[in-house]
């Protein structure tokens, strides 16, 4: 399999998949992860009913990602959509390939989305909106927590979470909590 490649052995590896579930490169996000194609197809079988009763759409397809070198499911069911996203991943793989420390150029994206909105969070907390200072950091502690999916030793790892804790304590004070 020619998306087989070390690197993205690599990442499996260091990405510290919990249960099935890796940061996959390719979307962006936490992904169902599974060996073989049955593998997957049958956890369609078993588990859409139950995953449509309750979040409204359903995986319907798995399809074989080629920078965890593993299956996943979606909810996507177009096939057209699907080779565009092949295309994708094929021009990820070619990046990843020839660029050095991919992960870590990710944790360094993922890094500085948070200090943007951490930015976005002190305006909010200026302007008293603290509603929307406690939404800024929810989607900032789910990059961290992706960070550390990725890399838990990381230093990158380290600033944000200091300064997120700290806004959180800011607001928790302000709201009397
Ligand atoms: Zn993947």
């Amino acid at each position: 399999m020619a998306g087989c490649f070390s690197a993205s052995r690599f990442f499996l590896n260091t990405m510290r998949p919990s249960k099935n579930r890796v940061y996959c490169l390719a979307s962006r996000k936490l992904k169902l992860s599974f060996e073989t194609k049955q593998k997957a197809d049958n956890f369609l079988k078993f588990n859409a009913p139950e995953i449509l009763s309750e979040k409204g759409k359903a995986p319907v397809r798995s399809y074989y990602c080629q920078l965890c070198c593993a299956w996943h499911v979606t909810s996507n069911s177009s096939e057209k959509s699907a080779s565009s996203l092949d295309s994708r991943d094929e021009k990820l793989l070619d990046y990843f390939i020839h660029e050095s420390g991919t992960a870590k150029t990710e944790m360094k994206r993922l890094a500085s989305q948070i200090r943007e909105r951490m930015r976005a969070i002190d305006v909010a907390m200026e302007m008293n909106d603290l509603s929307l200072a406690r939404n800024l950091l929810r989607l900032s502690m789910n990059d961290l927590n992706l960070m550390k999916h990725m890399n838990p030793h990381s230093f990158l790892i380290l600033r944000p979470q200091r300064q997120l804790s700290r806004r959180l304590k800011e607001i928790d004070m302000i709201e009397g909590k």
